[in-house]
């Protein structure tokens, strides 16, 4: 009897990646195989997202879909975890009776033995997470992933529902994380994004004091480590150590993000949000200048006037963030935001959206055009034919603009680091040459 194949599909936000990943180790240890082809599985996990309304209708829509698939193969099993199930709990069940079983987000981490038991099981008790991340299958054979070093959030943003999925903050213990690490670098790992609700709280609630500079400097510390990068940091929660460090430490990137989600006290208000953005923003960029950042911002939240609208957009045009992810405000019945009166008309919000995005892109041509001339260390993600694709420290995964090489030979290989040159730009990205090319007098084509 060969064992049984197992498929896992991970949707939503890049800490549903990591613990996907720490499932499939589990299988792996319980005598399942993995495999990629759903066509080819016994069992399919979808560890789902439901964040905001599209990230719920992608999760149902995929639900869905394998129900079809199952109408030709009965035998086939379909287990759902994570957030969708942690937000509707039975509702789910009763819309999708051929679902076989489904946990929430505070244990996913014992669907393997539940699902050896063989029979049915719903458990969306527990909203949290997975901590234990030990037994990774990494998704993808690139030299880059992604570390989550707590899970839940102890905070009140308006519009967000994540605490309600995710429970209160937990940190994991600094040696959990740095061993994690070490064994991510021992299988060839060069860079590792750190993750979680609000990275910044980090050892508040074990160590009670901040001590993500703390952590920080430990991973720094691992030298295989080429570029260790912050994601998710909260506006009020960086302080001068966590920049001392990340400005420091060699293979610590010069790059944070940070979500200020608006800039008008009046909305960060509304949000129940760091009203002193702008301050903090304006600070780390004067005293800590190398350092980029990325940010988040809503538009279109309810009484977002119009003065409080121009405010965001004048801030946007001071250039202060390399990379901006800009969102329409999503109400969510189970958010508060969501008893707020004068809410913006949809069209209104995806007009201000688009606005915000006009600003930005100014930034961005500007920025990459005082780039041309200049060289950076390269991790080469893809090649195609001639063509190399791939991102430098200033640039995160999945999230950020690429940089596109012309290449004159094809001696490199995905995966590895290579010293470029910033040749021209095209839209959001980089053009570039291979400073070995470029030295060697090769013209670009
Ligand atoms: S910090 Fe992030 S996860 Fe926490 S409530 Fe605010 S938006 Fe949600």
């Amino acid at each position: 009897m060969s064992n049984q194949k197992v498929a896992i599909i991970t949707l939503g936000c890049s800490k549903n990646t990591v613990e996907s990943e720490s499932v499939a180790g589990l299988f792996l240890k319980e005598g399942f195989d993995l495999t990629n082809d759903i066509f080819k599985s016994d069992i399919i996990v979808i560890h789902t997202c439901s964040f905001i309304k599209d990230a719920r209708l992608e999760s149902e829509n995929c639900i869905k879909y394998t129900g079809e698939i199952k109408e030709k193969k009965p035998y086939l099993k379909i287990f759902v975890s994570g957030c969708l199930p942690q937000l509707l709990k039975n509702q789910l069940l009763q819309k999708y009776p051929f679902i076989d079983g489904c946990v929430g987000t505070g244990n996913f981490g014992d669907i393997v033995k539940l699902i050896k038991k063989d029979v049915f099981f719903k458990n969306t008790e527990i909203a949290g997470g997975m901590n234990d991340s030990s037994k990774r299958v990494l998704s993808s054979s690139l030299p880059t992933t992604y570390i989550k070093i707590s899970e839940g959030c102890n905070h009140k943003c308006s519009f967000c529902i994540i605490p309600k999925l995710r429970g209160k903050y937990q940190s994991r213990s600094i040696n959990s994380i740095v061993n994690e690490a070490k064994a991510l670098a021992d299988c060839g790992i060069k860079e590792i994004n750190i993750i979680a609700q609000d990275t910044t709280s980090y050892g508040l609630d074990i160590y009670g004091k901040l001590s993500l500079h703390k952590l920080m400097d430990k991973l720094s510390q691992i030298n295989d480590l080429k570029w260790i990068r912050l994601l998710y940091a909260y506006p009020s929660r960086i302080n001068k150590q966590l920049l001392d460090v990340i400005s420091q430490r060699e293979n610590i990137c010069k790059y944070i993000d940070i979500p200020i989600q608006h800039i008008s006290k009046h909305v960060l208000k509304n949000m129940a949000r760091p009203v002193n953005a702008r301050e903090i923003v304006e600070n780390i960029k004067k005293q800590y200048p190398d350092i980029i950042l990325r940010t988040s911002i809503i538009a279109g939240f309810p009484r977002e006037t119009e003065e409080d609208f121009k405010e965001l957009v004048g801030f946007v045009r001071e250039n202060h963030f390399e990379h901006i992810g800009i969102f329409g405000y999503s109400d969510q019945k189970n958010a508060k935001s969501f008893n707020l009166k004068n809410k913006i008309k949809h069209e209104l919000i995806e007009t201000r959206k688009q606005i915000v995005a006009n600003a930005q892109f100014q930034n961005v041509l500007k920025n990459n055009k005082n780039k041309i001339g200049k060289s950076f260390e390269f991790l080469i993600e893809n090649i195609a034919g001639k063509k190399a694709y791939g991102r430098t420290y200033f640039q995160a995964p999945e999230i950020d603009n690429n940089v596109f090489v012309n290449l004159q030979s094809n001696n490199i290989k995905a995966g590895e680091f290579k010293k470029i040159i910033v040749s021209g730009i095209k839209d959001y990205d980089i053009i570039a040459q291979l400073e070995t090319e470029k030295k060697a007098g090769w013209k670009m084509v």
